[in-house]
């Protein structure tokens, strides 16, 4: 890493140690070139990022809310409360992982769609007309054609 004094771009680690938490690598560096010392920390960064709704507000994560949509599509839908749970940590930790501090809430939706057309296509239709609104017709078009691909039996459908 760069010297934050001079413009030396190499720095030497001198010290490095854990915090009493385990969560926190604090490292004392060195320039090679002006000899100036200073403190690096280093932390995993796993904050859940602010959600930003189609209107463009923000609004913080909302693990009830999350789970609240997916329960109202399965709704009296033969799958497991462990599958469920398994969609929902799926969902979550791609949430953690994606490093963004904002994230659009139809990212969500579209992760909440993808688990749904595994696991119940009643529950993907479901969601897919309260998520997509059916306002827009061409969009519910294609989440129809997406249970196609999924080669659904004809006479399941209208
Ligand atoms: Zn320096």
């Amino acid at each position: 890493m760069h010297c934050p004094f001079c413009p030396e771009p190499d720095t030497r680690v001198i010290d490095s140690r854990l915090s009493n938490d385990g969560k926190q690598v604090r490292r004392r560096r060195e320039c090679a070139a002006c000899s100036e010392r200073f403190t690096t920390y280093e932390s995993a960064e796993l904050n859940m990022p602010r959600i930003v709704k189609t209107d463009g507000s923000r609004v913080p994560y909302s693990d009830e809310k999350l789970q609240a949509g997916v329960m109202r599509a399965l709704e009296k839908r033969p799958v497991s409360t462990e599958q469920i749970e398994e969609a929902l940590g799926r969902i979550k930790h791609e949430l953690l992982t994606t490093g963004e501090k904002e994230i659009p809430s139809s990212s969500i939706g579209n992760w909440v769609m993808d688990e749904l057309l595994a696991l119940d296509h009643v529950a993907y239709i479901r969601f897919a007309s309260v998520y997509l609104d059916f306002s827009d017709i061409n969009a519910f078009s294609d989440a129809i054609d997406r249970l196609d691909q999924k080669s659904i039996p004809r006479k399941k459908r209208k």
